[in-house]
């Protein structure tokens, strides 16, 4: 069975900035369709949707058919509907995977799976970005032939990043300027995974280098629901498996 990923772009800035849609002539989700089905192939079935698409592209029906929803945003957070938001948390609790790429730090779709504000220093002086493998055993690294990777040209963002502590850590960062950030981290929600990579930026091709795309794919695959069948929500169980013997009564409706 294929990966079934839903490929969300707020798609603003390669609408009204000649520059990045230059770069990204088809939308950043376009190059991320590109990048999963080059990495992925038969294993990986995508779709895409966007802010102004009604629900944003997100219905009920097309998240029921998501396992892995992939999130770029980053001029229109705040475009974003609650109901919506409501929406794909239950679904990431439920077990959907979900992949937070650069400036989506800030949107609120992490802000609330995380809950804090997940802010963090940024720069734009096109730097040198060292992206070092921290957790070389970590599927989400698979592929990286070296200790680190670095990208040329990057915008900056460096700690403090105001997010809880990782649940998994792969990539931390050091920039030309001197800063370091954790780049590359596993939260585990409810039954679901999220993965945030920070390289990206809409004005730098950080979607075409090829560990970048490696990584992107790898993250893909590795927050893809596993594990056993989710046996339901929270109950009661008045009728036990076993019989108990009980010294006290106990009143049910106390209890229901
Ligand atoms: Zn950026």
């Amino acid at each position: 069975m294929p990966i079934r990923v839903t490929i969300w772009n707020e798609f603003v800035h390669e609408q009204t900035n000649e520059a990045v849609a230059k770069l990204y002539p088809g939308g950043i989700h376009g190059v991320v369709a590109d990048m999963l089905a080059e990495q992925l192939g038969d294993d990986v079935q995508t779709h895409t949707a966007t802010l102004d698409e009604p629900q944003h592209g997100l219905t009920e029906e097309v998240l029921d058919q998501t396992d892995v929803l992939t999130w770029w945003g980053h001029a229109a957070h705040d475009r974003v509907d609650d109901a919506i938001v409501d929406r794909v948390q239950r679904r990431v609790l439920q077990g959907m995977g979900l992949v937070c790429m650069h400036s989506a730090h800030a949107s609120k779709i992490f802000q609330r799976m995380l809950g804090t504000s997940c802010m963090l220093r940024w720069r734009e002086a096109a730097e040198r970005e060292r992206i070092w493998v921290v957790d070389p055993s970590h599927p989400i690294a698979e592929g990286i032939e070296n200790e680190f990777f670095e990208l040329p040209h990057t915008e900056m963002y460096g700690e403090f990043f105001d997010i809880p502590a990782p649940d998994e850590l792969i990539f931390i960062s050091w920039f030309e300027g001197g800063e370091v950030f954790r780049s590359g981290c596993v939260f585990r929600r409810g039954k679901g995974k999220v993965f945030y990579f920070r390289p990206g930026h809409e004005t730098f091709p950080i979607y075409y280098d090829a560990n970048v795309r490696r990584v992107l794919a790898n993250g893909v695959r590795y927050v893809q629901p596993a594990g056993a069948r989710f046996h339901g929500e929270g109950r009661n169980i008045p009728e036990p498996l076993e019989p108990i013997e009980a010294e006290h009564e106990v009143d049910q409706s106390l209890h229901e």
